[in-house]
């Protein structure tokens, strides 16, 4: 255990939360006691950490809520039993095997997370869509980023981000939309206010219904009304093209689609299109003036776009802005998306989600299916998609999904309807939960607990927002009889029978997915752990063992579509109409962060120092609101719509748009002996694309109650 006496010794590693991906030092007394510290040398953070990478070391050092050993129960009505590994391997094959026998392969599946290192992610994959026979795989990261790929695989032709964040401090405009970076990703933020701080010119646009912190630190705010950006997007490309801010050259040669794009963004006029957005006419003009007259322009986005019913439309209506502007593809300019987690895209190289193959290839691509068969020695793979995240839940409603494993995530807590998804789990034929933390309320509903290492208690790769790769040491043990999952996974293939899981090291599986790379547009052919370790990180594509990485892409303005132009998109519906506020429901909920807790505070919940910046959950509403309702500051509120309710205390505040309200995500019954689960009132309802559920526009009820 890491109270083990040991030699002093210092490690570098990466922060285990967000997608920034900060380096970090992790330092070992003799008495094996931790701490943490910024890596001055890592080009990411330069030796500055947010309060959650500050506080990293007390999550490791507090083991008093680890799963020790692997728990089983034999059926429903019973309480579940400490076992051993071999019991519970030998039980969950037992199951697996019956299962396929009886429902064929469809009937079982994987829901993983980005917080998987690669390695894992890499064997999770291989193992159901090479050797179990089903494309049932999915992540928790196909509820943040897969409408940006969706996105980026139109315009762009790949699910590729372009810039690197060296390009913060050579642009002159950002659009920071959808996003509080201030506080969801603070470090990359930090590093635009020094920027800014030392070019006082640079402009900051943020566009939010809400005043977060990053609002208050913009040059111009638009709080527009949640679902209306791809009318803010399409005003502003009809503003550029009106006033003659259009890189005609660029956008002859290098893009397709200009003249319907330009028809679509030309369908409302600049004062129709501010009043429905609910922003004034002059802060519009302002905002197309800024982008105009940018020499460099970045924006910046997460779920504000990404978590909708019209996400994808969301993201190709903010991608012609810079396709228009030439803004693309050259120093300090570029599309940004900012990835939630810390290995969304670690995940997707592999091609961890139910649509994909190893290195972005497609499931709909027979040849594509082949080579990987071919790679694997397996006959083929199927053909069929998997079920998406919250197509799982359906299928485990449904009964076509039987057996669900779920890695490193709680999904009961963040799904969207989860009161349903609670349901779904609790009717599931046998549900294994693999996890660090018996804080994850999903255990409620798990045949098989299997306890896990955590961060750094195991080895493994990371990629952060920029295209980073990163190696992660081991430092510590895991407590009790945790393992590693990758270790788990091999268990289990082996048990099943499967070749191809007797790797001997986790620098093995990383080269085999490392080799399965090459040739593709994320060739990653000359990484290894050797490398990382030795040389740091890398930004992909690194297609030989000499290569020195790729910071910035399409610096040759070809794109990865057949005809290497980029694609302008003319997206004609362009307003918000899934679920709008009615008399019964007439406010709007939107769901988010606060900025000292990641996720279900499995592990920033335990962290006292964290713990204090927000204590509890909170209903932020608007004066106006509150007055309608008699609801004074701190009361205790319901809000409720035709799926939940959850109650809360009012935050009372003109940051956010009347007729608007804000819950954040994080608080599940573990945490809480209230009703806050945000997800208790959102939707299952998903990009019909990108398959992303839509977490930013649920109407709702509020009224003041008496606590019980
Ligand atoms: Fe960790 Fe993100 Fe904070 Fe960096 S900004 S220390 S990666 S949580």
């Amino acid at each position: 255990t890491i109270m083990t006496p040991s030699t002093p010794h210092q490690f570098k590693s990466t922060c285990s939360y967000c997608g920034v991906g900060c380096g970090i030092v992790v330092n070992k007394d003799h008495q094996g006691r931790l701490s943490v510290e910024g890596n001055e040398d890592y080009p990411v953070n330069r030796g500055m950490l947010c309060s959650k990478g500050m506080n990293l070391h007390h999550v490791v050092a507090d083991q008093t809520d680890r799963l020790l050993h692997p728990m089983m129960r034999w059926h429903k009505a019973m309480p579940r039993q400490r076992v051993r590994w071999d019991q519970a391997i030998d039980r969950m094959a037992a199951v697996f095997k019956s299962t396929i026998a009886k429902h064929g392969p469809d009937s079982v599946g994987f829901y993983v997370s980005g917080q998987c290192t690669t390695e894992e992610y890499y064997l999770a994959n291989k193992l159901a869509k090479g050797f179990l026979k089903t494309n049932n795989l999915d992540t928790n990261s196909r509820l943040c980023m897969s409408s940006a790929v969706v996105g980026y695989k139109k315009a762009l032709g790949e699910d590729a981000v372009p810039i690197a964040y060296a390009d913060i401090e050579l642009a002159d405009t950002f659009l920071i939309t959808g996003a509080n970076p201030a506080w969801c990703h603070p470090i990359l933020f930090r590093r635009l206010e020094q920027h800014k701080a030392a070019q006082p010119e640079v402009k900051v646009i943020c566009v939010d219904p809400r005043r977060t912190q990053t609002a208050a630190q913009a040059d111009l705010h638009l709080q527009i009304i949640p679902g209306t950006d791809i009318i803010l997007h399409h005003a502003i490309a009809r503003g550029l093209i009106e006033q003659g801010w259009v890189d005609y050259d660029f956008v002859q040669n290098k893009t397709e689609g200009f003249a319907e794009a330009k028809g679509a963004a030309f369908k409302r006029s600049l004062r129709e299109a501010a009043q429905m957005c609910g922003i004034s006419m002059q802060d519009l003009t302002l905002a197309i003036r800024y982008i105009g007259q940018a020499k460099n322009l970045i924006s910046m986005w997460t779920m504000g776009l990404n978590q909708s019913s019209i996400g994808v439309d969301k993201n190709l209506s903010l991608l012609n802005i810079h396709l228009i502007t030439g803004q693309i593809g050259r120093a300090g300019a570029g599309p940004f998306s900012l990835t939630g987690q810390p290995n969304a895209m670690g995940g997707r190289e592999v091609g961890g989600m139910a649509n994909l193959l190893s290195a972005h290839r497609d499931l709909n691509n027979p040849a594509h299916r082949q080579e990987v068969a071919d790679f694997w020695g397996v006959e083929e793979v199927a053909a069929k998609p998997g079920f998406t995240a919250t197509e799982i839940i359906d299928a485990l409603q449904s009964g076509d999904l039987k057996v669900l494993w779920i890695i490193c995530t709680n999904p009961s807590v963040s799904l969207p309807d989860a009161i349903q998804a609670d349901l779904a789990m609790q009717k599931g034929t046998f549900v294994i939960v693999q996890d660090i933390s018996n804080r994850a309320d999903t255990i409620d509903w798990a045949d098989v607990v299997l306890p896990a290492a955590g961060w750094l208690e195991k080895e493994g790769t990371m990629t952060n927002s920029e295209r980073r790769i990163s190696y992660i040491p081991k430092v510590v043990d895991a407590p009790g009889e945790a393992l590693p999952d990758t270790e788990i996974l091999m268990r289990f293939a082996k048990k099943m029978g499967f070749h191809g899981f007797d790797f001997e090291t986790v620098a093995d599986i990383y080269d085999e997915h490392c080799a399965l790379t090459k040739g593709t547009n994320i060739d990653i052919s000359g990484l290894s752990h050797q490398r990382l370790k030795t040389e740091g990180s890398f930004q992909w594509p690194v297609p030989h063992p000499t290569h020195p990485g790729t910071p910035r892409l399409f610096e040759d303005q070809k794109f990865y579509t057949p005809s290497t132009k980029a694609q302008l998109f003319a997206i004609t519906e362009d307003q918000y109409v899934a679920e709008l506020p009615t008399e019964e429901y007439p406010l709007i909920l939107t769901t988010g962060r606060i900025r000292d807790q990641w996720h279900t505070m499995t592990r920033t919940g335990k962290v006292n120092k964290l713990q204090q910046h927000i204590p509890q959950p909170f209903l932020e509403i608007h004066p106006l609101d509150a007055n309608m309702k008699g609801i004074k500051e701190g009361m205790p509120v319901r809000v409720s719509n035709e799926r939940g309710t959850v109650e809360v205390c009012a935050k009372i505040t003109e940051d956010i748009r009347p007729g608007v309200v804000f819950l954040p995500m994080h608080w599940g019954k573990r945490i809480s002996h209230r009703k806050s689960r945000a997800n208790n009132l959102t939707a299952n309802r998903v990009d019909p694309v990108s398959k992303e559920p839509d977490f930013k526009y649920s109407h709702v009820q509020v009224e003041k109650i008496e606590w019980p």
